[in-house]
């Protein structure tokens, strides 16, 4: 039997490794200047974990997840999103109630158990980040533009943010009530597949893909048209601050949330290139209600997850291919003791130029001097340096510049401070 990779589960491998370094590291730099710091937490979790984070009635927890016994029984599961595992660490270690704010980012695999096509994977990147302590709309703002932020430094095609408020709880709970009836009034027009989630989550019928829950939802009460005055004021707020950071959006009422603990601001950031289905790049929103839920006491917290597949296929720049900034050429020799001596201070040179913080390839495999050569053409090498015989006897080597074909001999002793010079 051929042993293969799980099906949606990817391989990655240089050139694309190379700008998934890229896109990590942009989030990295942006979280740094933004003051979130990393959090690691285990990819394995209790199942009751997500049961309550990510919650009863949803697909992810009734259809998606990894889930399995471990050799004592326990029931555990692959984590399928990122928000969970970082408040179950947080309210575990106090560390919501040490800071009166707390600024987290994490990167990391994620698995759900979907249909694997372009887009969509049974094991994804997430890059997300979690803001505990603030109530004011700024915080709320300030997540959102720190997403946008990086997705336009990675270079995302077609960006666009769609948001929506799903007001406090309060003035929710009434709209939920009236929604439902009338769910439930037309429950002949309700798709199939949602009939289950009318009590759960009714909110969800927005953001259902089928074209009769489209035009079902299009003649549905809109939470956005009975807002309070405290939900009003914060979706303003929120409005307005990206509007001072120059971020545009656009308002959306199919941009639901739909679990309790959601409040107030909901966004998704689109690309027109992805297509009609599986637009999304990420998500987020407000959550006041899931650290209390999660046993911890009543934290504030707003958050995005961003999938990093989708980042990179909108990504329109290629990776650039590193060329070495040496090439160490060791010819060969017939006396054995030269040829050890070339080797000597061919490998200890290399390594002396790497930890200078230069790209140095060295013969790996006893090539024959044109082999050599050609290597170092093929890796578009900078420079190459011949140590060999004569260069060992005389004390001094050849330095070849390969861009224009020059080169010079200079003394062994020097070599450090002529390549420090050059490169
Ligand atoms: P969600 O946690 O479902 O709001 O997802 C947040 C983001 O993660 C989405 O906008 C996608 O970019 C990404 N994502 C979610 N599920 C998958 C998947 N199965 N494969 C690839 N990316 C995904």
């Amino acid at each position: 039997m051929k042993i293969q990779a799980i099906k949606g589960m990817n391989d990655i491998v240089a050139p694309e490794s190379r700008l998934w370094q890229m896109v990590e590291s942009k989030a990295r730099e942006v979280c740094r200047n933004w003051g979130y710091e990393e959090v690691r937490t285990p990819i394995v979790e209790s199942t009751a974990l997500f049961h309550r984070g990510v919650g009863e009635g949803t697909d992810i927890v009734e259809k998606e997840m990894y889930t399995f016994e471990d050799r004592n029984g326990d029931s555990l599961s692959l984590r399928p999103e990122g928000t969970a595992g970082v408040v179950r660490a947080c309210v575990e270690h106090g560390w919501t109630i040490q800071n009166s704010i707390l600024k987290l980012f994490y990167i990391g695999a994620m698995y759900r158990h979907e249909k694997p096509q372009k887009g969509r994977y049974r094991q994804f990147h997430q890059f997300g980040i979690e803001l505990f302590g603030p109530t004011s709309s700024r915080a709320d703002a300030e997540v959102i533009a720190l997403g946008w932020e990086f997705l336009k430094q990675v270079g995302v095609k077609g960006l666009e943010l769609r948001m929506s408020t799903l007001a406090s709880e309060s003035c929710r709970k009434p709209y939920l009530q009236k929604l439902t009836k009338i769910l439930k009034d037309n429950i002949e027009r309700v798709p199939q597949d949602f009939r289950p989630r009318i009590e759960t989550n009714p909110l969800r019928i927005f953001d259902h893909k089928s074209e009769e829950a489209k035009a079902l939802a299009a003649e549905l009460p809109r939470l956005m048209d009975s807002l309070d005055e405290e939900s009003a004021q914060h979706f303003e707020g929120v409005k307005r601050h990206l509007t001072d950071m120059g971020i545009p959006f656009v308002i959306d009422p199919n941009v639901v949330r739909g679990l309790d603990y959601y409040v107030h601001t909901a966004f998704e950031y689109v690309s027109s290139e992805l297509g009609r289905t599986q637009n999304a790049v990420g998500g987020g929103g407000r959550y006041d209600g899931l650290v209390e839920l999660m046993g911890g006491r009543p934290t504030p917290a707003v958050g995005f997850g961003i999938g990093l597949e989708r980042v990179l296929m909108l990504l329109s720049e290629k990776s650039e291919v590193v060329r070495p900034d040496l090439f160490v050429a060791i010819p060969e020799s017939e006396n054995a003791e030269v040829q050890q001596k070339s080797e000597e201070f061919g490998f200890k040179l290399a390594v002396k130029v790497r930890s200078e913080g230069h790209y140095v390839e060295v013969d790996l495999d006893g090539r024959s001097m044109k082999g050599q050569m050609k290597r170092a053409v093929k890796l578009n090498s900078r420079f190459v340096l011949i140590v060999g015989e004569n260069e060992v006897q005389s004390g001094k080597v050849v330095l070849k510049d390969m861009d224009n074909q020059s080169q010079v001999e200079v003394p062994m002793s020097q070599i450090l401070d002529i390549l420090s010079e050059k490169l």
